[in-house]
């Protein structure tokens, strides 16, 4: 996708970003706009729009992308008292970024619905 997709664009170092974990095929980094304590976006390099995309055509990096998360889940110390992983999924799912994220959420109790 390259330079049309902003998050491809933190992938590549062009906008920056607070990454806090990276492997060979995923990022994490903060939400600019918090809505939680922690809340961090876990991305894959690759650019896929979004979940169901990324779910069907590679299941084993959205696998990656799920360890990622509980790796960051783990690090800031969210496993004991439990957190939200969620996709925004295209236009009724509230997405606004279309390469696929996982919004982290946590460090408070959350409402029955976030984001
Ligand atoms: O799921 P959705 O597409 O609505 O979320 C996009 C998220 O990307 C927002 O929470 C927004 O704050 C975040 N964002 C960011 N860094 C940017 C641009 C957007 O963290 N440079």
């Amino acid at each position: 996708m390259g330079s049309d997709c902003l998050f491809c664009r933190i992938v590549a170092g062009e906008i920056p970003a607070t990454v806090v974990r990276e492997t060979a095929t995923t990022l994490a980094f903060r939400d600019i706009g918090p809505k939680a304590p922690v809340h961090v976006l876990v991305i894959p390099k690759e650019h896929y729009a979004d979940v169901a995309t990324l779910g069907q055509g590679d299941p084993a990096l959205a696998g990656e992308l799920l360890a990622t998360a509980a790796a960051v889940a783990e690090d800031e110390g969210l496993l004991g008292d439990g957190f939200r992983l969620m996709f925004n999924t295209g236009a009724y799912g509230g997405q606004e970024v279309f390469h696929v994220h996982a919004h982290l959420l946590g460090g408070a109790p959350l409402g029955p619905m976030l984001c």
